[in-house]
């Protein structure tokens, strides 16, 4: 985690510098906080809404103000400003602010349905996991575990690095899109790394030799 810092001309950043003028802002949120607000709001719009009587809508958006003040009851220092310098500045693309309502944009173990994504236009996308898993998944497929979603990669980098969480020797599974859309299942953009789907029957999925 990196602290959330200011610049005046370009807003909300995380790390030392800004990356477009290069100049050092103000820090508004330290990292130690910037982990807890974000385990905290992802955690509520992801997976525990109801824990806190918090309506969710179907494609996962809920009231920015309700859940501010949620925020704010757990975290005395916390706020809607910082909140939104969260969301504004998160690499990772976590989360979704319009029209005064918030949403986690992947990472779903509640039943949403999404239906207001972009489709995902990828003709092939990746799937990173560990060597004993890949024979799995190429026999039974990908399902969504504890998520409502599989989550896809849409670059072979970004596949490696989610593996990497969880083996030293990452395998990448192929995903044939035109073909598996072609039988009925949706994909989804959750953002430029992620691609959300529906479980992925093994004839379209296939290993990735490495040389
Ligand atoms: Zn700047």
């Amino acid at each position: 985690m990196e602290d959330i810092r200011f610049c005046p001309e370009h807003g909300y950043y995380r790390g030392d510098k800004c990356e477009i003028c290069n100049k050092k802002g103000e820090v508004v949120l330290d990292k130690e906080r910037v982990e807890k607000l974000g385990r905290f709001v992802s955690g509520i719009l992801r997976h525990f809404p109801e824990r806190f009587k918090l309506k969710m809508d179907e494609n996962g958006w809920v009231d920015f103000d309700v859940l501010s003040k949620i925020v704010s009851r757990k975290y005395r220092w916390a706020n809607k400003w910082l909140i939104k310098a969260m969301v504004y500045s998160d690499k990772k693309g976590r989360y979704e602010i319009s029209d005064n309502k918030i949403r986690a944009r992947y990472g779903h173990s509640v039943d949403v349905k999404l239906n207001d994504y972009e489709e995902a236009e990828n003709e092939v996308l990746y799937y990173g996991t560990s060597e004993e898993e890949a024979e799995r998944l190429l026999e039974i497929g990908i399902k969504p575990v504890n998520q409502r979603y599989v989550h896809l990669s849409t670059t072979i980098e970004k596949g490696i690095e989610v593996a990497m969480l969880r083996t030293d020797e990452p395998i990448i599974l192929l995903i044939d899109v035109k073909r598996a859309k072609e039988s009925g299942i949706r994909f989804i953009k959750a953002n430029e790394f992620i691609v959300l789907s529906e479980e992925i029957p093994p004839e379209f999925i296939r290993l990735i030799e490495s040389d």
